[in-house]
């Protein structure tokens, strides 16, 4: 299987508010989709790719949807047609670009990868439709935010494998219709709720993707250790596990940095005590928060009260980006039982206030 990048969606994709570029626990950070094979081995995204499994064997936890997708994979083989368009959604850093490639393994095909902000002229999506062969997966992240025309261009490419373009202009315009091979869109996006519903009915197959439970995260960090040569105990992995957020790309990330501690202090062996170290030093706590998240709850409980407060208020007064504080940070709070949301706006929960008391004068 190759994987084909297109586009420029490394410098343009998921930009984030004020407050959580430089995050630790930043579920969107490293995240450029398209693996770029030129990418120097230190970039991010060449350190990303090294760690993704490339089996569906290989992908741990996610049973629901590795059971949907593997039936789906095994059915299309026996009858030698593309597989169904696929939407994965759920928050960033779960494994939906991950997956995609997985599919496409697993079908023997190629995967060619891009996102929507990527895709604005209608020769963008044109020149990916048009190149591809048959069976071959197109992987679209952030597809919440496609254009009107290239969302156009793929209902007659979706339903139909047909291209339809518009030539001339004005009285003179005519459409001709291409032929396309049948292929495989897999969209992903961290908003299935912003997806017009044209769009999403063309979709075969829709799947969520959870947060891991805590054995699913143990077995992600001891496999990435496993790869980046570490000695780890299953406590310390535990540990990571549990200050990731749910959330493979951060546990991968939090390793690094527990790596980092461990060779500065000359440790061969990572224990549970020495993750401890390492994570405090960047200030994440024990159930995964970072400094700016416990701004955001301290902010609720302080100034409003804790709430009910709107998320366009929250986001003023962190200076962030409402988008990025809903679809980013308040997922896993929202999981956590920290935060509610009501029809009246935020609500900080007994477990959040619990929470604050519990870091005390901790930033
Ligand atoms: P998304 O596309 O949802 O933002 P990615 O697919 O890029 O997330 O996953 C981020 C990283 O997390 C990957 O590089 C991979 O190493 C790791 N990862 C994700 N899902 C899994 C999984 N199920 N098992 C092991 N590692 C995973």
């Amino acid at each position: 299987m190759a994987i084909v990048s297109s586009g420029s969606q490394g410098q343009d994709r998921r930009r984030s508010g004020a407050g959580s570029g430089q995050r630790l626990v930043d579920p969107q950070a490293d995240a450029e989709t398209a693996p770029r094979p030129e990418a120097a081995p230190e970039a991010p995204q060449a350190r990303e790719d090294s760690l993704r499994p490339r089996r569906l064997a290989d992908y741990i936890g996610q049973g629901e949807l590795k059971q949907v997708l593997g039936i789906a994979i095994e059915a299309t083989q026996a009858r030698a047609e593309a597989l169904d368009h696929v939407l994965l959604y759920g928050p960033p850093g779960l494994g939906k670009t991950t997956m995609a490639l997985v599919l496409a393994e697993e079908l023997g095909v190629r995967c060619r990868i891009t996102s929507a902000p990527a895709l604005e002229r209608p020769r963008d999506i044109v020149g990916l439709l048009v190149n591809l062969q048959p069976r071959e997966l197109l992987f679209i992240d952030e597809i919440h935010r496609l254009s009107r025309v290239a969302e156009e261009l793929l209902y007659p490419a979706m339903e139909d494998f047909r291209l339809d373009l518009t030539v001339g202009k004005g009285t003179t315009a005519r459409t001709r219709s291409l032929p396309l091979p049948p292929f495989t869109l897999v969209g992903a996006t961290t908003r299935a709720g912003s997806l017009s519903s044209p769009l999403r009915d063309r979709f075969g197959l829709i799947q969520r993707l959870e947060f891991y439970g805590l054995q699913d995260l143990q077995a992600i960090v001891q496999r990435a250790a496993g790869l980046l040569r570490l000695q780890l105990e299953s406590e310390a992995a535990l540990e990571v596990a549990r200050r990731c957020r749910g959330t493979p790309r951060i546990a991968n990330r939090l390793l690094r940095r527990v790596r980092d501690v461990a060779a500065v202090n000359g440790e061969p062996l990572i224990t549970a005590a020495l993750v401890d170290q390492a994570l405090s030093l960047h200030r994440v706590d024990g159930r995964g928060l970072d400094a700016h998240d416990r701004r955001l709850l301290r902010l609720m409980l302080e100034a409003y009260g804790g709430g009910p407060v709107g998320l366009d208020t929250l986001a003023a007064g962190l200076g962030e980006d409402p988008a990025t504080l809903e679809a980013v940070v308040e997922p896993y709070l929202l999981q956590q039982g920290l935060l509610q949301r009501t029809p009246r706006g935020r609500l900080l929960t007994p477990a959040g206030r619990a929470h604050l008391d519990a870091q005390g004068a901790i930033a």
